[in-house]
């Protein structure tokens, strides 16, 4: 028997587009899934709560988190977006709650939820789930596609839906249907130094200024920094990892990190601290500090790298020391030569090339009746809910296209 729609790959994007598909007329709707389990990525995703998608409801500035797919996902989300995504899963009985961060979550703080309201709502449409079923071949027909899955089973499709995520069989299939595939790089990870003049500081979390500088290039962030045991992380460098994902890739991924700790230019820097010591010249530098924000670790830290003496009062700072204390406060640079480890989330940057999709239907533009969504594109998303919502999005706009 021949399917109307076989999606290969039971992750977030494939249940929307099955789910959809299903809603919107077509008769047999089919799920591949490679593994034992479905929306496995779901259950580990946002530490076990799954943060699903992000009330930030403004299209212009939702398309600002995605380091690639940013113009092609204009289109997709004047159809399809956080808050159709956030109204569907609502009708569909699952409860959700905004964060203060904006990040969406189910209100039990459970991933097991969205799993059960996903395959309950397939269940009921009448879509049919195969586990097991690693799809390893596909071949075009005169009625459509032929898949083959290991252990020799076939299956017959008029359409078909390639949602693998980030897994490279995906990627192979992709490519022997015609299509070319962008590297896959890794994405949202932390950054690691070498330099031990703040290993005291580990845990701390702080708002900042940073600028990453790759080759001769400048990219600059704003936001919160948490310093780890290996180097930096925290939401400012997840957003910078993402960004420069595929430079810092290309350079193996050694650039120099500068920081300014204060959020402040250094001739306002420069007024404070010059005041502070006017009134505070008999204590002691080391004890006191002009800068309320900063950690009292933090700023020890800062001064033992700059071979500041314990004994030192405001008074007796010389002005050398002054300026390169300012300099560090502002400026200070830290080597990075590796990358770390990846934090809550991780997707890869890279996958099916953009320019062979009609991103009206999420058709290939190569082979037809042959459909995309997911992370299996070259489309991602920083973190906050941003990435499963592409792949809602995405899914949503697939499964509306095969009728
Ligand atoms: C630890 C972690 C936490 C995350 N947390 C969040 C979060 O809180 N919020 C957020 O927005 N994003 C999060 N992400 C990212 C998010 O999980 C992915 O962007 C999303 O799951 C991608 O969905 P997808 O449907 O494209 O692919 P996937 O969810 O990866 O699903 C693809 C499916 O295809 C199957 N498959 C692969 N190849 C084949 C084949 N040849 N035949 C049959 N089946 C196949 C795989 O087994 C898999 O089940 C997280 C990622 C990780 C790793």
């Amino acid at each position: 028997m021949i399917s109307d729609l076989v999606i290969v790959g039971g992750g977030a994007s494939g249940f929307m587009g099955a789910i959809t598909a299903i809603k919107s007329g077509l008769r047999s709707v089919l799920i591949l899934e490679g593994s034992s389990k479905v929306l496995e990525k779901v259950r580990i995703s946002g530490g076990g709560r799954c943060n699903l998608t992000n009330s930030c409801w403004d299209i212009s500035d939702l398309v600002n988190n995605y380091p690639r797919g940013e113009k092609q996902l204009i289109g997709l989300f004047n159809r399809f977006s956080t808050s159709e995504a956030f109204d569907w899963f609502q009708k569909k009985g699952l409860s959700l709650k905004v964060e203060n961060d904006g990040r969406v979550f189910p209100s039990s703080d459970s991933s097991s939820d969205v799993i059960k309201c996903l395959t309950d709502v397939a269940k009921k449409s009448g879509v049919k789930v195969f586990t097991n079923s690693h799809v390893k071949q596909i071949n075009i027909n005169k009625e459509g596609f032929k898949l083959l899955v290991k252990g020799s089973k076939e299956y017959a499709a008029k359409n078909i839906l390639i949602c693998t995520g980030g897994h490279p069989s995906g990627r192979k299939l992709a490519k022997s249907l015609g299509h070319s595939i962008i590297q896959p790089v890794p994405s949202l990870f932390s950054l690691a130094s070498s330099e031990n003049s703040l290993k005291t500081c580990s845990g701390i979390t702080l708002d900042v200024q940073v600028k990453l500088k790759v080759e001769k290039k400048f990219y600059a962030e704003k936001g919160s920094i948490l310093i780890t045991h290996k180097g930096f992380s925290g939401p400012v460098i997840l957003r910078l990892s993402a960004f420069t994902a595929r430079v810092l890739h290309a350079n193996k991924y050694t650039a120099e990190l500068r920081i300014n700790w204060l959020c402040m230019s250094e001739s306002e820097a420069r007024s404070k601290l010059n005041l502070y010591k006017l009134e505070n010249g008999k204590k002691l530098v080391l004890n006191s500090k002009p800068f309320n924000n900063l950690p009292r670790r933090l700023w020890k830290a800062l001064l033992n790298s700059l071979n500041i003496d314990s004994k030192l009062k405001w008074a007796d700072i010389s002005k050398k020391h002054n300026e390169s204390l300012i300099k560090c406060l502002t400026m200070k640079s830290y080597l990075i030569n590796s990358r770390g480890p990846f934090g809550e989330e991780f997707v890869t940057a890279g996958g099916v090339s953009l320019k062979e999709i009609n991103f009206k239907t999420m058709e290939s533009k190569i082979c037809k009746g042959l459909f995309f969504a997911g992370e299996i594109l070259d489309i991602d998303g920083i973190t906050g809910g941003f990435n499963f919502q592409h792949c809602w999005t995405s899914g949503w706009v697939a499964g509306n296209s095969m009728v």
